[in-house]
């Protein structure tokens, strides 16, 4: 009787099916820490997360040897406050945020938290430290409860639903017949979009993490949902280091410091007063250009990036 309901073997279950059928590995490490410990060096210790800083050093990488895809990027987010990431399609935007996550490891340089080098932290305590909400949230066949619950097992129904609240997401899940209770659909079938995300933003509230990524949706939101998934946002990202990719001016406008990516290397930063008045940099044009063409996207020429 008493274990009617036991979350976690329905995760565990539920994991063998993710595996099974998912491809892009990185979809599963974006709520799950699947990947096996004895990938972590012997001497791996547990990240410690004191402030919050983060900072990129030197960072090289590239997926195959061929093409580099950072070329050296170096920058400080600083604890607490929100750092925006901007540039082109392409420009390595993405791969900061797997290599901070440890998907892969850097080629030379280094990304510290706190001093720390990710390299040298066990993923496990690195990942438990990350709440990351991506352009595309990945949802599993399964309540909605369930979904919220992967952001941390053993979050009690009381904590998840605190974070769909603070999500703006309690009123449409209420409204639902299942409430809580109802299922998804193969990756949210059943959900709008800024639903599924306002589904994914409460997932990141309950994992409770002192850093936030966010990988900011490219894709237009309805009015409504958009204002909602704004405001939701702006909650969970008070008194976090967050990082955000963003395309939306309003994002750039409102973060403490932004950094402008090309072709990966890290062209300007600044704020966006300054990166303004540098009338011929990359953000200048940027923003320019989104005016011309009136919309609050800044770089949305390729939707899907
Ligand atoms: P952005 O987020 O700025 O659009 P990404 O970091 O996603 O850029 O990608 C940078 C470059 O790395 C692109 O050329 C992209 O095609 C390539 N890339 C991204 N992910 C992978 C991967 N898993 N394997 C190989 N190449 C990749
Ligand atoms: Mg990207």
């Amino acid at each position: 009787l008493l274990l009617a309901y036991d979350p976690v073997r329905r995760l565990s279950r539920t994991q063998v099916n993710i595996e099974r059928s998912l491809v892009n590995a990185r979809m599963i490490y974006e709520v799950l820490d699947l990947e096996p410990q004895q990938r972590d060096a012997a001497d791996a210790v547990a990240l410690e997360v004191r402030e919050g800083d983060v900072s990129f050093e030197d960072v090289h990488f590239s997926y195959s040897a061929e093409s580099p895809i950072l070329n050296g990027v170096s920058f400080k987010a600083k604890a607490g406050r929100t750092t925006a990431i901007v540039g082109p399609s392409g420009a390595g935007k993405s791969t900061l945020f797997a290599l901070l996550q440890r998907f892969y490891d850097v080629d030379r340089g280094s990304i510290l938290i706190d001093g720390q080098d990710v390299a040298g932290v066990t993923k496990h305590s690195l990942r438990s430290q990350i709440a990351y909400v991506s352009q595309h949230p990945y949802l599993f066949e399964g309540t909605i409860r369930d979904n919220i619950r992967y952001g941390r097992v053993d979050a009690s129904d009381a904590e998840i639903e605190d974070a769909a609240r603070l999500a703006n997401a309690e009123e449409f899940i209420l409204a639902q017949e299942g409430g809580y209770d109802t299922l998804v659909g193969e990756n949210g079938a059943n959900l709008s979009g800024g639903q599924r995300q306002r589904i994914s933003i409460a997932r990141a509230i309950v994992r409770n993490a002192p850093i936030l990524l966010l990988d900011e949706a490219t894709s237009a939101l309805d009015n409504e949902s958009e204002a909602k998934v704004q405001e939701a946002l702006e909650r969970v990202m008070q008194g976090r280091t967050t990082l955000v990719i963003a395309h939306r001016l309003s994002t750039v406008v409102n973060a403490d410091h932004i950094v402008v990516l090309e072709e990966g290397r890290l062209v300007e930063e600044g704020t966006h007063g300054n990166l303004v008045a540098q009338e011929n940099g990359v953000y200048a044009r940027f923003h320019r250009m989104q005016r011309q063409r009136g919309e609050n996207l800044l770089d949305n020429k390729t939707p899907e990036d």
